[in-house]
């Protein structure tokens, strides 16, 4: 939580209108659309002058969400984006610990910001660049510390149908749909409130997860082709080269939630997909496991990323197949 005297001035800083940027992190979820966007119903309520400047495209499967329309795209307006973020009077950063989370060209501008910061988030080891740091991994998603953020302000009479929307998005993808172990009993309490305020959340479930293209589902076949196991180490791991996901037509998002397939596997504890991106030239990676297995130090360690004990994600400058050589190559030497 935050501390008393910090919410007191977050509060006096949003007592008269304010122009307001929020920002989620690069290639944003359904945690990091959910919260600025929940955030952003709130604020404007209070009158204030607010955008939410997303650092790259978000996914078609979140477009759906209230207002996603009016988020701007920092990598396609970048003038427009930095004019508004020069001038903004207070920033939010939600649902990541580190500036270089944005890409480097944000990260950049970000860094010659004045600003009054705020730094809403769950991941490990957050970065001391906000004026006011709310991070805590106990929650399982970024939505409901902001729902905590509401509370904790006094604004709950403005939590609409609305903001209940955002906030439950984030909470239920980020949770896998209530089963990752982060998912307590303030989580439940956090999803009657918002069912009280008015989502419908069957609905939300139907938008966000029966909304496949086929060349979706053709792609998700590849690439449980494509699985591998690894029964000396309980590993599994997925790839999808360049060509593949060409094949069936790639579009952002497609990939949202393969890896956890590798995962679904009796006896199978840690589990990788190792997606080819040609156009960045690098190979992005996505690591989920269960148990005491901490993936978040993995990736760190190993792929220049990072992310929680369960899942996290990194990348490889090495091409696709070398990258898997050194994946399996480092089970060998540190797994068990
Ligand atoms: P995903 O595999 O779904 O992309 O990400 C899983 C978790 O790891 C998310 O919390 C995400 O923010 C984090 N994550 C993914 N990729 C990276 C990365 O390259 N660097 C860091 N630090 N975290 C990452
Ligand atoms: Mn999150």
């Amino acid at each position: 939580m935050m501390q008393k005297h910090e919410i007191e001035a977050i509060k006096l800083a949003l007592a008269t209108p304010k122009r307001i940027a929020i920002i989620p992190h690069r290639n944003p979820d359904g945690d990091a659309m959910g919260s600025t966007l929940g955030l952003y119903h709130i604020l404007k309520q209070l009158q204030h002058d607010v955008v939410v400047i997303a650092p790259n495209e978000f996914p078609d499967f979140l477009a759906w969400l209230p207002e996603s329309e009016k988020v701007m795209v920092f990598e396609r307006s970048f003038d427009k984006c930095k004019a508004i973020l020069e001038k903004a009077e207070l920033l939010f950063t939600l649902d990541f610990n580190a500036l270089h989370r944005t890409g480097d060209q944000m990260e950049n501008l970000l860094k010659t910001l004045t600003a009054t910061s705020v730094m809403i988030d769950h991941h490990q080891a957050p970065d001391g660049y906000a004026t006011y740091t709310f991070s805590d991994t106990a929650y399982g998603s970024t939505c409901q510390m902001v729902y905590d953020f509401i509370y904790q302000l006094g604004y709950e009479n403005l939590l609409n149908k609305t903001v209940a929307t955002c906030l439950y998005t984030g909470i239920v993808t980020d949770s896998g749909g209530f089963r990752f172990p982060k998912t307590t009993s303030a989580t439940h309490k956090c999803v009657a409130d918002l069912i009280d305020r008015g989502i419908n959340n069957s609905e939300i479930h139907n938008l966000l997860f029966d909304d496949s293209t086929y060349n979706r589902l053709l792609l998700l076949g590849k690439a449980l082709q494509n699985l591998k196991i690894l029964n000396e180490y309980k590993t599994s791991y997925i790839t999808l080269s360049q060509d593949e996901l060409n094949e069936f037509g790639h579009q952002k998002g497609d990939t949202e939630g393969i890896v956890n397939y590798g995962l679904s596997i009796k006896g199978i504890d840690f589990t990788a997909i190792f997606i080819e991106n040609k156009e960045e030239g690098i190979v992005k990676i996505s690591f989920r496991s269960q148990g005491a297995f901490d993936v978040n130090q993995f990736a760190r360690t190993h792929f220049e990323g990072g992310g929680h004990i369960n899942a996290a994600g990194g990348k490889s400058f090495l091409p696709l197949e070398e990258t898997v050589q050194k994946f399996i190559a480092i089970l060998a030497s540190e797994k068990k």
